[in-house]
């Protein structure tokens, strides 16, 4: 067996087993070993029935009188063993389970292990786990992973296919200069594999993690200063006429831009006018009016003759800056083609978008990921920007920019990084931030509330659609989930039609639907036909709709800090006042101080260094950020000062073997080659 063998070769694995895993991404061997744990736990120790704590999970040794009964409820077979302890009676539930029977045996002892919850002063033990008290015992030696789990793959089916594959895979050979792994007190790659599954303790957990963080950051940087343009390339073939042009446009804006906003267009304008390539990361929190620095580098082009490209993560993102660029020509009376090219496109609005690409010396080109297919050739492209770039990750950026010769580059994110790690992760990109916001602004009115607060909150609600505005609803899942708590966008949806009335309405979004049906929505939500949008978090990143002014997300409590900022950023885009309410759905009377932070302020990187500070070291336990540079393990904060040391290290390495000639590195090689992929090719080896 080996890494890229399929997963049927791992013992005990059929076909059903292994298009289960495939449907979360898991094809082979290396694919289920990298496949992490989201959590662990520390069983604890075995108690007396009198003893067991409601809301969490407890283990009990009993020894059975009486097999389990098994009823019958609506089709669903439920299996149910009660068992007492001196003062209380527990009952013990398996849904779906009827074999229970042939497990649990009158005169048997067994340890049960399970959540224990009370409904009407009854308690209950659901699902518990059955194992030997030898069993039992032996998990309470390490830590115990738990993963994210997907339709037909169980927590123990993970366990063990992992443990299979771990037990009959042959070691693999350490890829890290030995002389770093030192420096650094980087755990050996094979040590770091099993520990990341079965730890035998926190410790070691915590340092077979950093190996992967340290592994993921030395990877990302390696890969990006290979793919560093050679001084040549960097240079400015385009030429530019004077700013005169956008200068007029900008008199045109029916608002006054910001400081920030000024100083970044002049400083666009003068990059794009110098002897090198542009290269600039604009950085600049949700709200703070990226799109229009954007735009306006993109007419410059246009006017000078040159095409721009502007990438967005999403369809929906895309079709928006489409419909806003349309406006601005339409408004400033520019005749220039503007064109939409996502992956939602018929074939034949697809030959026709690529034809305006191959023959349209001036188009404002705008799209998905799709922009970067083989089958796009562009016509003296001179400016590539990526929105919300922190999605795509430098190495898709840079395949993008070899489509031409050498265009301008300009990445926008609302990631609040300090320079500091800016400069690491996007390389030598000269850096300029908006750090002011439109000044007609009122800021975002926060609370934090319980599920309790919900009939004012809709009330509330009701008064702002009679006004004219409307509303967000964000919830953590698409429809019920076995196995997963939590508000779902279609029941949610269907109980708000049955409580508002009729004339207001309500629409729903979620990844799962169709791209030409989420359109639709976006647009009905965007001229005002729906009302209140209940959605899950694909709003997250750049919607612009002003009109908008209260963001309600439930089960805010589930969600990272950095996800809720920008779920946030949605509203309080317009003159009006807006207002986020953060509605706590754990049944916990406790303040959720993660909430708190948010609730305080309305500063991207206030909250982000204050969600570091209440995450401790090795709290890998807790809600991670969203999706930033997707790095599967590493946290661009918490891990801040790996990532300083696999840049020092990705340094003294190029100093010395540039071009990792020397027979010392070649697995490092390889290792390059598997991670880099098909972008391998654009490395410079
Ligand atoms: P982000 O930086 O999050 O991408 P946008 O570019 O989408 O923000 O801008 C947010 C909203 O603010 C948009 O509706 C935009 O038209 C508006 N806007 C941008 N700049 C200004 C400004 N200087 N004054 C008033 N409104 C502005
Ligand atoms: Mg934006």
């Amino acid at each position: 067996m080996r890494l890229d063998s399929p997963l049927r070769e791992i013992k005990g694995i059929g076909t059903k087993t292994e298009q289960a895993f495939n449907a979360m991404g898991v094809y082979t061997v290396g694919d289920i070993l990298l496949y992490f744990p989201r959590d662990y736990e520390h069983c604890p120790e075995i108690c007396e029935i009198d003893e067991v704590k409601e809301g969490r999970k407890n283990a009990i040794c009993v020894t059975v009188i009486k097999t389990p009964s098994v009823n019958t409820h609506s089709r669903l077979k439920t299996a149910v063993l009660d068992v007492r302890g001196d003062v209380r009676k527990l009952r013990l539930i398996w849904f779906r389970a009827p074999f229970i029977r042939s497990v649990v045996k009158a005169g048997g002892t067994y340890v049960f292990y399970g959540r224990v919850s009370v409904k009407n002063e009854q308690y209950y033990m659901e699902q518990p786990e059955v194992m030997s008290a030898d069993a039992y015992d032996e998990l309470r030696h390490g830590l115990r992973p738990i993963y994210s789990l997907t339709k037909g793959v169980s927590q123990k089916l993970i366990r063990k296919t992992v443990a299979n594959a771990l037990e009959d895979i042959p070691l693999e050979m350490e890829y890290l200069p030995e002389d770093i792994r030192v420096r650094n007190h980087l755990s050996e790659y094979n040590f770091a594999l099993s520990n990341m599954h079965f730890p035998e303790d926190e410790l070691s957990c915590i340092t077979a993690r950093e190996r992967f963080v340290f592994d993921e950051f030395f990877f990302f940087i390696l890969c990006m200063q290979l793919t560093k343009d050679s001084a040549e390339a960097l240079e400015n073939t385009f030429s530019f006429g004077d700013t005169s042009f956008a200068e007029s446009l900008k008199k045109q804006l029916p608002y006054k831009l910001t400081g920030a906003q000024e100083r970044t267009i002049a400083r666009v304008q003068a990059d794009m006018r110098s002897e090198k390539v542009m290269q600039r990361l604009i950085q600049g929190d949700v709200g703070s009016g990226k799109t229009v620095v954007a735009f306006l580098a993109m007419l410059d082009c246009a006017h000078s003759g040159y095409q721009s490209a502007i990438m967005a993560p999403t369809d929906v993102l895309a079709r928006q800056h489409y419909q806003k660029m349309v406006k601005m020509c339409y408004d400033f009376g520019l005749d220039y083609p503007v064109v939409l090219l996502t992956g939602s496109l018929t074939a034949k609005e697809r030959r026709e978008a690529c034809a305006v690409l191959e023959n349209e010396p001036s188009a404002l080109i705008i799209g998905t990921h799709a922009l970067f297919q083989d089958k796009v050739n562009y016509k003296g492209l001179a400016l590539v920007i990526t929105d919300e770039q922190h999605r795509f990750g430098v190495k898709q950026r840079e395949a993008l920019s070899f489509k031409g010769a050498a265009p301008h580059i300009m990445v926008m994110s609302a990631t609040p990084i300090p320079r500091t790690l800016a400069i690491i992760l996007y390389g030598d990109m000269d850096i300029s931030v908006i750090d002011e916001v439109p000044a007609k602004r009122l800021p975002v009115k926060n609370c934090v509330v319980d599920t309790s607060y919900r009939k004012t909150a809709y009330r509330f609600m009701e008064k702002e659609i009679k006004v004219g505005h409307q509303v967000y609803i964000i919830c953590p899942l698409v429809e019920e989930t076995e196995g997963s708590e939590g508000e779902n966008v279609s029941d949610y949806a269907e109980r708000l039609r049955g409580i508002f009335p009729d004339g207001i309405k309500i629409g729903t979004l979620h990844g799962r639907m169709k791209a030409e049906a989420k359109n639709q929505v976006m647009e009905d939500f965007l001229e005002n036909k729906i009302q209140i949008l209940v959605s899950t978090t694909v709003v997250e990143v750049g919607v612009d709709v002003p009109n908008a002014t209260v963001m309600m997300i439930e089960n805010a409590e589930r969600f990272g800090l950095a996800q809720l900022h920008q779920l946030r950023g949605r509203v309080g885009r317009g003159d009006a006042q807006s207002y986020c309410i953060l509605m706590q759905g754990d049944g916990s009377k406790e303040k959720n101080r993660r909430l708190e932070i948010l609730n305080q302020s309305n500063d991207g990187f206030f909250i982000a260094e204050e969600d570091l500070k209440l995450r401790g070291p090795g709290d890998f336990f807790g809600i991670r950020q969203s999706g930033d540079f997707r790095f599967r393990l590493a946290d661009v904060y918490q891990d801040a000062e790996v990532m300083s040391r696999a840049s020092y290290e990705v340094g003294v390495l190029m100093q010395d073997d540039p071009a990792l000639a020397d027979a010392a590195h070649a697995v490092l090689r390889e290792r390059l080659r598997q991670y880099a992929g098909d972008e391998y090719a654009l490395l410079n080896l």
